[in-house]
């Protein structure tokens, strides 16, 4: 890349953070993943880097109702704006319970419509031309918000409002064909759901999917889901079979599939969902992207709508993560370089995707019915990572047996005693950093494989033993995992609690 821009070649790039946020929190301070810690870090890296002095500094505003309401039902929007209210105090956290996987408290209205209103003001900025691109650091996020639920952690779907605010209120500022690039590990499905049938939105959307058994489950993110009436062809799923992909399998749907799609729409401006939960270390996403690799996904639609690419921060649940990827995408936006390298190949899987992909859209999608390169699909990539499930009956006997639960065991003691002891564990790579145990079933993997170790002895004993202790008392902590709980298998279970280590060994044949 060409050496960074002196002050008046700088790409305008909006950034916009506002620490109001960061009130919408568990109302009884539980431990939670979509936490105002993730936005704090983020802002904190970028300061740290000097990002906000190269930017234009943008102020948060609140969306108004008439813009929420292109895309929610008058009964949500009722909801959402006075559940913070003295009247909802002794109903708020049932009225929570009855949604999938959401918390309300006393700041959750004002930062619901604060991040629904930051990303209008970045998107209208950049849609008027004030500014070239911009990204909003904003919270909760918004891709699962359904028109009449919230679920996921999402309030109102932010991305979505903003696109429906330039379509519908700004039909002046020329924005007639939007692309929406969904990055985050989770299907985007309340944004799928308020475009499927318009095509003035392009929605991609790249998710793992394991079957349909991914959050948010379910058959929306499938590859067959293209759209209908006048928006078919304008959908767009690549659903990952299974966990750990990484740069390679990303950057093989942009070029294979994104790219090509992009070229023929030609958006007049570009939203994306920017999740970061499929990034390395992620502990709900079990994913391996790196902030190199976000910042090739960027940089490559930046050719596209004279670079006007406004991203809204979606999930993404390890700090130290999201903000070093935060940090590579803001670096592209100025043009400024991004040093990394992704070696490892894209999974067999991907290249069937893929396949299958252009397949099902090459109607809609001449650039799609061109064969792949034979050299490409020849070398077929990685063999799809094991499967680990859990003994089903054995956490039955140990729930039974009643022995070493949470009652017994002081949060904070616990917690010690716990993580210490695992951060120390030396995870077995070619095993893909899981860890065998009696516990623990690995199918298609063979016991004969030469670099695993014995069960024995990558795990100290009292540890396996206690492994009871950690296992129920986790479950017990009232986090993400009963509606996680079909998502959540050990290594990433103990990637949350080991803050990360697991998963950097699974990762490590990327090379990143
Ligand atoms: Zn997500």
């Amino acid at each position: 890349m060409a050496a960074p821009p002196g002050d008046n070649q700088r790409p305008r790039v909006g950034l916009l953070y506002d620490e109001r946020m960061c009130a919408h929190t568990t109302p009884d301070g539980e431990i939670h993943p979509e936490c105002p810690e993730r936005i704090r870090s983020i802002w904190k890296k970028l300061e740290s880097e000097g990002i906000p002095q190269r930017c234009i500094i943008l102020d948060a505003k609140m969306a108004e109702d008439k813009h929420i309401a292109y895309v929610h039902s008058a009964k949500h929007i009722k909801l959402i704006k006075s559940i913070s209210s003295k009247e909802f105090d002794s109903r708020r956290q049932r009225i929570a319970s009855k949604f999938n996987s959401i918390y309300l408290n006393k700041g959750s209205s004002e930062a619901a419509y604060l991040a629904a209103g930051s990303v209008i003001e970045v998107s209208e900025k950049v849609a008027k031309g004030d500014i070239n691109s911009g990204i909003a650091i904003v919270r909760p996020p918004g891709h699962h918000a359904e028109p009449d639920e919230a679920m996921g952690f999402c309030l109102f779907n932010n991305v979505a409002i903003a696109a429906n605010f330039l379509l519908n209120e700004k039909p002046e500022l020329g924005i007639k064909k939007i692309l929406i690039v969904d990055w985050d590990v989770h299907h985007g499905n309340g944004t799928q759901k308020m475009f499927y049938d318009d095509p003035r939105v392009l929605f991609f959307s790249v998710h793992r999917f394991d079957y349909g058994s991914f959050y948010p489950s379910g058959d929306d993110g499938a590859y067959f889901m293209i759209g209908e009436g006048p928006g078919a062809g304008y959908n767009i799923n690549i659903p990952w079979e299974h966990g750990q992909c990484g740069d390679s399998d990303y950057v093989a749907a942009w070029d294979h599939i994104l790219i090509p799609v992009a070229k023929a729409y030609n958006p007049d401006i570009i939203l994306v969902s920017a999740g970061f939960d499929a990034a390395i270390d992620d502990p709900l996403g079990g994913c391996c992207v790196t902030p190199y690799g976000y910042s090739l996904l960027l940089e490559k639609l930046m050719p596209f709508a004279q670079g006007k690419i406004v991203m809204a921060l979606e999930g993404g649940y390890n700090l130290n993560s999201i903000a070093n990827s935060v940090l590579s995408c803001a670096k592209i936006l100025l043009h400024e370089e991004v040093v990394g390298s992704s070696r490892s190949p894209a999974f067999e899987s991907t290249w069937d995707i893929i396949k299958a992909v252009r397949h099902e859209l090459k109607g809609y999608w001449p650039a799609l019915n061109i064969k792949l390169p034979q050299s490409l699909l020849a070398s077929r990539g990685r063999p799809r990572p094991p499967e680990v499930t859990y003994s089903s009956s054995e956490s039955e006997v140990e729930m039974d047996k009643g022995i070493n639960t949470a009652e017994n065991v002081e949060d904070g003691k616990f917690a010690e005693d716990l993580i210490l002891p695992l951060s120390k564990l030396d995870l077995d790579e070619d095993c893909n950093g899981i860890i065998a145990s009696s516990k623990l079933q690995i199918e298609g993997h063979s016991s004969q494989c030469e670099s695993c170790h014995d069960p024995q002895t990558l795990i100290p004993s009292d540890i396996i033993a206690s492994s009871f202790t950690w296992r129920s008392s986790l479950s017990k902590i009232e986090v993400w995992y009963a509606s996680y709980g079909s998502n959540m298998w050990k290594p990433r279970f103990l990637c949350y609690i080991e803050g990360g280590k697991v998963s950097v060994n699974f990762c490590t044949a990327n090379n990143y």
